[in-house]
């Protein structure tokens, strides 16, 4: 018994988290930027999907970045399958993005319910107004966001700080 939780305690634990937004906000470059520590102005906009796997703390995340416009496919309930957290990214400057984080939290719970969710706020390098009460009503759309960021895939700020949050609550959740 003792024996069997030791070794369940060393095991690592490997776990999905898809990367959710709309077009353009930035969810390859925050992989990249958190995968590689690297950026690109380049648009290159990701066809279907691309899984990249990071070690952190105890755990491998195993990144799924899915193509803007995937959300109106029927494949798209499949990306969010049997994913241990979400990432739900928007662009800082761009409202109509922030408008569509409820939409897409309900998405993510529509196929996994209960999973916590990190909201990204990017881009956050460019000059923008979005201020602390802004981020508390984002906290407040549902319970299960657990943490609000203003990122920057392009100097870095953030990003690390986003990831190893959601790890934390889903490593904390899991090993109960
Ligand atoms: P995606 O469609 O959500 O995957 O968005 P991308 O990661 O492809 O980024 C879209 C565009 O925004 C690209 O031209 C990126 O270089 C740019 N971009 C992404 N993150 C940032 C950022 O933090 N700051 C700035 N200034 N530009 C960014
Ligand atoms: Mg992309």
């Amino acid at each position: 018994m003792l024996e069997s939780r030791m070794k369940k305690e060393k095991t690592m634990l490997a776990y999905k988290v898809v990367m959710v937004g709309d077009f353009g906000v930035g969810k390859t470059s925050l992989v990249k930027r958190f995968v590689d520590n690297s950026f690109s102005e380049e648009y290159l906009s990701t066809i279907g999907v691309s899984i990249s796997k990071k070690a952190i703390n105890d755990s491998t995340l195993m990144l799924w970045d899915i193509e803007g416009h995937t959300e109106f496919k029927p494949i798209f309930k499949q990306y969010l399958s049997g994913a241990k957290g979400f990432i739900v990214v928007a662009d800082i400057n761009r409202q109509n993005t922030i408008e569509s984080i409820q939409r897409h939290i309900e998405l993510c719970h529509s196929s996994v319910k209960n999973a916590p969710i990190c909201i990204a706020l990017n881009k956050s390098d460019i000059h923008h107004t979005l201020d602390e009460n802004d981020m508390q009503k984002l906290k407040e759309l549902s319970e299960f966001v657990v943490e609000v960021y203003k990122t920057s895939a392009k100097e870095g700020s953030a990003v690390a700080d986003i990831f190893n949050e959601l790890d934390e609550h889903i490593s904390k959740s899991i090993k109960k």
